[in-house]
């Protein structure tokens, strides 16, 4: 008889997202007409820069000329575009082969497929707060998961020591939804670490674009000795307002061996084994990121959403509320002030400010106590934000 993946009972029932969408809905219904402004999902609200669209329009038109027309792609990427990731790494002093880095339809799709590279008995470490994903992509497939805790005391930049024993673990960094970022020396002690153990680190750089200071490391393989313990998994959803667009890549080096098989080569075997690869329009499109033009372009978008940082930053400070994250990332995380639980601070942003945020505890027990905003939304809805937050919350 079929038997199904019975993992999925173990996954927890109502997904966050969800959770306040319905809490949004509900006092929407209840309050017909007010202005309910949205912190809380990390999705963009600028759209695609113009050297981005110019390279979509133009690889449309390849497609309806015999002579320019593309069938399937490699499916571990064009070699444009490839080509194009390697220079961007180039540019922050890190050499890639092109064959190192592969084409993806964004981070999300990775970081649950690049588990197939693993046995199920290997253990993951997941280091919280945590985006959610990395906990339900191995709860799917019935891994044993460890958690490491991170708190104020440590920055939510935890790091490792001999009683941390798992051979996977994901590294987020800048994080969601801390915003901390790990510096150059502590992310060595992570590479010591994995190296030392022969663990994996799955290191998640979604959010490296919004890096401004220049000490911190952008890649994972900016570190010396992460070649032979790293993956990188990267996306250009916040690098470039493609989270509708859908476009990302990863960086397997050929040096990372496990039990005497190469991840890279096994890697390659998948994807062509399991996927057909990026469209050529998304690839083009993809590809013109990382002109000189398309970066000058992506970071001006980057600092509208750095302005929003900076808008939600001095309500805090001017309430003394304790926060991290929002100057090297699109998120801030704060500490519910009046020692709320994190809903009890969401329920009481909405119903007296119509501020929707992001409840700490649903990226971990440990976020309980704290709450996230994102500055992924308009300028005029944070600046307005901001102003509620400080009318609400200041000593009257
Ligand atoms: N990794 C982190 C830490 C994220 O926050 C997100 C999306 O919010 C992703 C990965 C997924 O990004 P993508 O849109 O590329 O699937």
């Amino acid at each position: 008889m079929l038997k199904p993946n019975t993992n999925y009972n173990n996954l927890k029932d109502s997904y966050l997202f969800y959770r306040i969408s319905q809490k949004v809905a509900k006092y929407l219904d209840e309050h017909k007409g007010s202005r309910v402004l949205r912190l809380g999902i990390g999705d963009v609200s600028l759209p695609l820069c113009k050297t981005v669209i110019d390279a979509l329009h133009k690889a449309v038109d390849d497609q309806a000329n015999k002579s320019t027309f593309h069938g399937y792609m490699p499916e571990c990427g064009a070699d444009f575009f490839k080509k194009a990731v390697a220079g961007y790494y180039e540019k922050r002093g890190v050499k890639l082969l092109e064959d190192e880095v592969f084409v993806s339809s964004g981070a999300s799709d990775e970081l649950g497929d690049i588990l197939d590279l693993f046995d199920k008995s290997d253990s993951v470490l997941v280091i919280e707060p945590a985006y959610p994903a990395y906990v339900d992509a191995n709860v799917m497939v019935g891994r044993e998961i460890l958690h490491l805790s991170s708190g104020k005391e440590n920055g939510f930049l935890p790091l490792p020591d001999e009683s941390v024993k798992a051979d996977l673990v994901y590294i987020c960094s800048p994080n969601n939804p801390t915003g901390a970022v790990f510096d150059k020396q502590s992310l060595k002690k992570w590479v010591d670490w994995a190296n030392a153990r022969g663990a994996v680190i799955l290191f998640d750089a979604a959010y490296e674009a919004f890096i401004e200071d220049d000490t911190l490391p952008h890649s994972i393989f900016q570190i010396d000795g992460a070649r032979t313990c790293a993956i990188e998994i990267c996306s250009l959803s916040k690098t470039a307002g493609f989270t509708g667009t859908r476009c990302g890549y990863t960086v397997i080096p050929k040096e990372l061996e496990r039990g005497g098989m190469n991840l890279n080569a096994m890697w390659v075997r998948n994807r062509t084994t399991k996927t057909n690869g990026v469209s050529y329009i998304l690839q083009r499109g993809a590809a013109a990121v990382f002109t000189d033009e398309g970066l000058k372009e992506i970071y001006e978008n980057i600092a509208i959403y750095k302005q929003n940082a900076k808008c939600i930053m001095a309500a805090l400070d001017k309430l003394g509320i304790w926060y991290c994250g929002g100057k090297n990332a699109p998120y801030i995380w704060l500490k519910c002030p009046k020692g709320m639980s994190s809903w009890e601070f969401f329920d009481y942003l909405l119903d007296k400010a119509q501020i929707v945020g992001t409840p700490g505890e649903g990226f971990g027990s440990c976020g309980e106590g704290y709450f996230r905003f994102s500055t992924f939304g308009s300028v005029e809805d944070t600046k307005e934000a901001a102003r509620r937050l400080v009318e609400l919350l200041q000593d009257k």
